[in-house]
């Protein structure tokens, strides 16, 4: 039974390895010389995504999510294995999971290689593998003083979508169609994690909030930073929202957006747009990196931000 799920729902074509799904082990040839990136991400129900959740978004932002991983580190996307626990065998949300997995898969060519299906409490564990050059994975611990601090599309956006949906914060539902999709199907950033190679002195995607994953690089590379949070790159509806706290909250420590946070030596400002350009993404800049330790946020008048988010432990440093 479990074999024949297997069978009828993740087995696909796997041009990308020597074997795919079926046997003990998928069997896969790495490009030689290059470097194997490697990054795995659970996601519960209850707590990461709820019952009522579209199978197919899930599929889809499932795997987003790890690609996430894959692009903040500047790896060509290869191979995935999936380990899924059910809790009984609804063959209609297997198909729509399973419409929602490959569709994001194809658009990156990702082979799914193997996994693992019990029965259990939802819960889908993915872990995926990519390739880069020895040397030019964008690592957290490279961000200098003097970089500026970049960050690519919009954010805040499904943090917000998320408030709206758990009552945190009252929306217009026009305006909430507007952030829905930034939570329910997140765009992985890979082209851009691609053409920031050797470029990019840093980077991480933001999957826990601008703040503190900015503070995991400042962590790992031992410097400061300063944001200026008028220069974040918000949707126009989020905008209209900002007077309320929970929503500056969003933008600046909400996360769920996946985009792209990176560092770059102030003389590469141009080739840093022309990466974004190639990939087709905007990037904004956001702030800029010095050697004192600490994140400060400052207005556009150069003024410290007091920002209310608590669970922050960066901040107060
Ligand atoms: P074993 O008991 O040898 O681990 P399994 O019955 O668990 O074998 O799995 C059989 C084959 O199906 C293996 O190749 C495994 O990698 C693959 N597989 C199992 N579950 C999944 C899944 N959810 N997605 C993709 N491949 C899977
Ligand atoms: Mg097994």
């Amino acid at each position: 039974m479990e074999f024949d799920l297997i069978a009828r729902h993740f087995t696909r074509a796997t041009p990308g390895a020597v074997l795919g799904v079926g046997d003990d082990c998928a069997l896969l040839a790495p490009t030689p010389g290059m470097q194997l990136a490697v990054s795995s991400d659970m996601l519960l129900e209850g707590r990461h995504f709820s019952p009522q959740d579209s199978p197919a978004g899930l599929g889809h932002k499932s795997l987003a999510v790890n690609l996430s991983d894959l692009a903040a580190m500047g790896a060509t996307p290869r191979w995935a294995t999936l380990a899924i626990a059910l809790p009984d065998e609804n063959d209609a949300w297997l198909t729509a999971f399973a419409r929602g997995f490959f569709r994001m898969a194809d658009m990156h060519a990702i082979d799914l290689v193997g996994g693992d299906t019990t029965r259990g409490a939802l819960t889908i564990s993915l872990t995926v593998m990519g390739e880069v050059p020895p040397g030019q994975a964008l690592r957290r611990d490279g961000a200098q003083a003097g970089d500026d601090i970049w960050v690519s599309g919009v954010i805040g956006s499904a943090a917000l979508a998320l408030a709206y949906r758990q009552g945190r914060l009252f929306m217009e539902q026009i305006d909430a169609a507007k952030v829905l999709p930034a939570l329910y199907l997140p765009t992985p950033r890979i082209e851009l994690g691609l053409a920031l190679r050797g470029l990019a002195s840093s980077a991480i995607d933001i999957s826990d909030g601008l703040l503190g994953d900015l503070g995991h690089i400042l962590e790992r590379s031992r410097v400061g930073a300063t944001l200026e949070f008028s220069t974040l790159p918000t949707l126009p509806v989020v905008q209209a929202y900002l007077h309320e706290a929970v929503a500056r909250d969003c933008v600046l420590a909400g996360g769920d957006d996946y985009e792209l946070c990176f560092t770059a030596p102030a003389c590469r400002r141009n080739a840093v747009l022309a990466a974004a350009a190639s990939a087709g993404v905007a990037v904004t800049r956001i702030g800029h990196i010095h050697a004192e330790p600490g994140l400060t946020v400052i207005d556009a008048n150069g003024q410290p931000l007091h920002v209310d988010k608590t669970g922050y432990d960066h901040f107060a440093t």
